[in-house]
Formats: structure tokens, sequence, C-alpha cells
């Protein structure tokens, strides 16, 4: 929490002192609701968010005195009301063999480090798991998960830079079977400069996922970075009509003033949030606890 708080600390601090100043011996009036509003919308909250806790303060506190402490409770109550519902672990589903989850996002959304995290994180709940270096595209990113392999005791299934990725699915599926593995996690690249490439690369994934068992993927998880705000709701936007999304990861929260963005996301899309990234290290994924979330955007 203390690690997500001070990354927030810059949208909270921002956001706090701007309320603070906003409120200062002031009644709750037209141009003070207007200006709040402004203040929400700026810190990436979404309009339809920002526009439900301006209308609640009007309804409750219209023309009275109001502080900055109180608007900061109604706002941390209404961002968790919109968080609340989206808060899911990933699940493994032990009747699975493996429990297939396809990593997708951005390259640089921290996709191959989330997965070397959640990697640590089955391993220490005893699972057999294994990592499938999908991102073809880049030798580091295949170089990074080895790495990530010896870390947490994963099995690691790579070929060369530049080969096909649905292959390197094909056979990561088939070691992960022939291992009795509980979890798969399988990387992928994100060439996004070219839909119509990712879409029918991803679909080709997916494809040959299904030869083996027909119930795979079981998690598509979109990869998120939080810094780079308003650009994550079109992220989830294109993913998700490229490859049927179905959950979340936010990373980089722990030095971004852009969190607000996960208020928006979960307002306009409802997806599941299954976890958050506040750091590189491998302990540095948290399970998504709304209230804390929204009392470090509240400040
Ligand atoms: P990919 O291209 O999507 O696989 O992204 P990477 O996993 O390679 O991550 C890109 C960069 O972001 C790396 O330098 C990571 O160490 C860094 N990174 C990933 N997650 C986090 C996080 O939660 N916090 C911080 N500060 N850095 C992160």
């Amino acid at each position: 929490f203390q690690r997500l708080r001070a990354g927030l600390a810059r949208s909270s601090s921002a956001l706090g002192q701007s309320l603070t100043g906003l409120l200062r011996k002031r009644r709750l009036d037209e141009e003070t609701l207007e200006e709040l509003e402004e203040l929400l919308i700026q810190a990436d909250l979404g309009v339809e968010t920002a526009t439900r806790i301006t209308g609640r303060l009007a309804r409750e506190r219209y023309d009275k005195e109001i502080s900055a402490e109180e608007v900061r409770a109604v706002l941390a109550a209404e961002v968790a009301a919109v968080l609340g519902p989206v808060a899911r672990p990933l699940v493994i589903d032990p009747a699975h063999r493996p429990h297939v989850i396809l990593v997708v996002g951005v390259n640089g959304s921290g996709k191959t480090t989330t997965i070397g995290k959640l990697a640590a994180r089955f391993r220490r709940e005893g699972r057999r798991v294994v990592l499938g270096a999908g991102d073809t595209f880049r030798a580091a990113a295949i170089e990074q998960l080895k790495i990530w392999g010896e870390r947490t005791g994963a099995s690691v299934i790579a070929r060369a830079q530049g080969s096909d990725a649905a292959g390197l699915a094909f056979d990561a599926m088939k070691a992960a079977r022939e291992e009795s593995a509980d979890v798969l996690l399988l990387d992928t690249a994100g060439r996004l400069h070219n839909k119509a490439d990712l879409m029918a690369e991803l679909e080709k994934i997916v494809r040959v996922i299904r030869k083996q068992d027909e119930t795979a993927p079981h998690d598509v998880v979109l990869v998120l970075d939080a810094t780079t705000g308003q650009n994550a709701l079109n992220q989830v936007e294109i993913f998700r009509k490229v490859c049927g999304v179905t959950g979340l990861v936010m990373t980089k929260l722990d030095g971004t003033a852009r969190g607000g963005i996960l208020v928006a996301i979960a307002a306009r899309h409802g997806l599941p949030v299954h976890a958050i990234g506040v750091g590189e290290g491998i302990d540095d994924l948290q399970s998504f606890d709304a209230g804390e979330f929204a009392r470090a955007i509240a400040g």
C-alpha cells in the first residue's frame, strides 16, 4: 500500500491540493462544482465518474459549507463503488491442465515483467508453471523471460527470435501438457502499429492453442501501463476488438500521477482488474484492492 500510495501520491496530492485550494472557505455553489468536475476529469477519472461525484455533492450539500476532507471522503467512496465490482484475482482452475493465460498488450507495457511476477506467485503456491516466450519479435523479450524462468523455477519454452509466434504457442502448449503443468503463461508481441497483423497473429495463436484444448485460453489478460494515461483507455478498446480480453493488470502505478485512468476504464468497460504492478521486482505485483486504491486516489 505504501508503494501504491507513494506512486499515486503525485496524482492524489495534486488532486488533494487542488481540492484544498478549491474548497477553502467556500460554499458548494455552481462555480465550485464546475471547477471540481474539471479537476476530476483532469485526474483522468472520466466524465461519467466525475459527474456522478459532483452530482452527489450537489444533491447532498448544495449551497452548504463543505471541506476538502468531506469531498475527499465522497470521492473515495464513489471511486471504490466503481472499482469494487471489478476487483477480481486471477483464479487458476485445477480442472485445466494447463490453465492457459494469454498475456497481451503494447510493447513496453510490462507484459514480460508481469508474467515473471505471476510465475513467482503461482510457484509460491506450489504450482507447476510453464512460460511461453511468444514475443518472438524481440530477442530481449525472449531473454527476459528466460531470466524470469530461472528466478522462479518455471520452465521456459522459447524459439529463436523471428520464429512464428503461433508455432511457439503450439510448442508451449505441448510442453505444458506433457509436464502436466498447472499454468501456462504465454507472452505475445504487442506491435500496435499494424492492427490487422496483430489481430491475425493473435487469432492464429488462439487457434493453435484451441487445437490442443478447446476451452483455452482460459484468461486473456491485457497489461496496461498506467503512465500512458488516456492512451490506456484506447488500448483497452483496440485489444477488446482484436482479441477477447477477459481481464486487466495495470503496471507502473509506483511512479505515476495517472492512476485515475483505471477508474475511467472500470466505469466504461467493467473488465476484471486482477492485479497492479508497483515496481520492477519479483514481489511488486499486488492484488487489486478497490478501497485502498480509492483512498490513494483521493489523497
Ligand atoms: P513488455 O514489452 O510489455 O514485455 O514490457 P516489459 O515487461 O519488458 O517492461 C517494460 C519496462 O517496464 C521494464 O523496464 C520493466 O522493468 C518496467 N516495468 C514493468 N512493470 C513495472 C511496474 O509495475 N513498475 C515499474 N516502475 N516498472 C515496471
